[in-house]
């Protein structure tokens, strides 16, 4: 059942959604990686109902949450988890992307007291972009949780720079996977949360991805933090090489894909093409049978100019 729930996020064409929130699964949500400085990854191993990778910051007089899982039961995890360390404030929650695996647990943050906050477009499409993900015909249960979902009440279009006591938290919007994208940097702590910007050594979902701007971002992590700790959406923390690799898979990908046009391939013929070239190098990555056949759909579309992505609105 679980299973399904995270099969539901990451494929667009999945049916079904069981919405089980209730239940604490047989493994734990997430493992907490201490990164050190009061700061902390929650790892989401595969297959965790939690959906994504998570963390927050214990600063001198309160704390900030980076993402809240696909599950608001794992959510709840992580705030046992801070509870279990200070007593401070929960100040700040940021989103680094509307999608339903870095949002679904806002509002138990929001309860505890956070501001919630992310760049503009996820006010935009938390509520409406997040249906897609279950298929052409959500049920009620389902179009209910979506329009339910906690909204960020502080947004920002380029970023913003939060502090916990003296401690500065530089929130920047880099674009690339939905449009709407921001990283956390800790300075002090030589930490980066990436969101789905970066995926270690895992396919990523394009579905709304300008993969030459996530590109662009994951260039802009190795010359502005070269030395960084960087926590990915998906995937194991990871250093400047796991980074340098994802950028490659997209270039790659894009590569590729535009040899095999360049030569009249289209359809099926294109990509078993460009699957062929790709298994080979990333066959052993995360999701590599899951997301690689429609990485080469949605960027042979993306170069093609007929790729359709989420329109930015009123927030
Ligand atoms: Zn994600």
């Amino acid at each position: 059942m679980l299973r399904q729930l995270l099969l539901a996020i990451v494929l667009p064409c999945a049916a079904t959604l069981p919405l089980a929130h209730a239940a604490e699964p047989a493994k734990p949500f997430f493992a907490l990686h201490d990164l050190g400085h009061g700061v902390w990854a929650a790892i989401s191993p595969p297959k965790s109902p939690a959906g994504a990778n998570a963390g927050f910051v214990i600063g001198p007089d309160g704390v900030l949450v980076i993402d809240t899982f696909e599950d608001p039961a794992a959510a709840k995890a992580m705030l046992a988890a801070i509870r279990a360390k200070t007593d401070q404030p929960i100040r700040y929650v940021i989103d680094t992307h509307y999608h339903l695996d870095h949002v679904a647990g806002n509002d138990v943050f929001a309860q505890a007291g956070a501001a919630v906050m992310a760049q503009e477009n996820v006010r935009t499409w938390e509520r409406t972009q997040n249906l897609k993900f279950f298929g052409e015909h959500p049920t009620a249960k389902q179009a209910q949780f979506v329009a339910s979902l906690g909204l960020p009440s502080v947004t920002y279009q380029h970023g913003i720079t939060l502090w916990l006591g003296d401690r500065k938290i530089i929130v920047r919007a880099l674009e690339g996977h939905t449009g709407g994208d921001s990283t956390v940097v800790i300075p002090d702590a030589h930490v980066v949360f990436t969101g789905d910007i970066f995926w270690n050594h895992t396919l990523p979902n394009l579905i709304d991805a300008d993969t030459r701007e996530q590109i662009a971002s994951n260039d802009t992590y190795l010359h502005d933090y070269p030395g960084a700790t960087f926590i990915p959406g998906h995937g194991e923390p990871g250093k400047a090489a796991d980074v340098r690799a994802f950028r490659d898979y997209l270039v790659t990908l894009r590569k590729d894909i535009a040899a095999a046009q360049q030569s009249g391939k289209t359809g099926d013929l294109l990509v078993n093409t460009v699957l062929s070239e790709l298994r080979p190098v990333y066959g052993d990555w995360g999701w590599f049978d899951y997301f690689a056949r429609h990485n080469i759909e949605q960027t042979a579309a993306e170069l093609q100019g007929i790729k359709r992505a989420p329109e930015p609105g009123v927030p």
